[in-house]
């Protein structure tokens, strides 16, 4: 049996221990989301994790709270906020012509380019309806405490770590005692 550390920094769980919340964050780094205006703040691993006011949970993550990185299928690593910081910007949104909805997939190599994937619209169009939404965005700091994780990890298992495990959004919140088991699971098996 060897001993396996979570990550880099040996007081991981120990910083994940002083939270009392904490939040599974889907990193950005491959995202097509644009923004207007001059951007850009973007996600850099380890350091700030980028978000905006039209996703969901944005008010509640917290300075102090812990968070765990992922990509939508593996951990990435863990940390504490240190500071967030807020700034005022524009951010631009498609929507069908038909139907309104925002659900609109962009398709690469068929025309008419959208498709609208709202329930049993299923429209399909060249043109959507273009609109520019004052966002409030948010970076959150998190450098001090960073520490990536090394052990095993599946998608399925961090998505049951989330109090809704079938969420689909951004930002979701854990199961704080749910993550801790697990940590400690890792740091002291194989
Ligand atoms: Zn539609």
């Amino acid at each position: 049996m060897k001993k396996v550390k979570v990550g880099l920094n040996s007081n991981l769980l120990d910083t994940v221990k002083k939270s009392t919340k904490s939040w599974l964050l889907l990193t950005k780094e491959h995202s097509t989301l644009q923004y207007g205006g001059n951007d850009g703040h973007a996600d850099e691993l380890g350091h700030s994790y980028a978000y905006d006011s039209t996703v969901a949970n944005h008010g509640q993550l917290d300075v102090g709270d812990c968070i765990v990185l992922w990509n939508g299928s593996l951990l990435l690593g863990i940390s504490r906020v240190d500071r967030i910081s807020t700034s005022f910007g524009s951010k631009s949104r498609n929507r069908c012509p038909r139907c309104g909805s925002t659900k609109i997939r962009l398709r690469k190599s068929i025309l008419p380019v959208f498709r609208c994937q709202h329930q049993s619209c299923g429209f399909e169009f060249d043109e959507p309806i273009r609109e520019n939404l004052e966002v409030t965005r948010y970076v959150a700091q998190y450098s001090e405490s960073w520490g990536y994780f090394r052990g095993e990890s599946t998608s399925r298992t961090i998505r049951s770590l989330a109090k809704s495990p079938q969420s689909i959004q951004s930002i979701r919140e854990l199961n704080h005692l749910k993550l801790i088991d697990f940590l400690e699971r890792h740091e002291s098996s194989e």
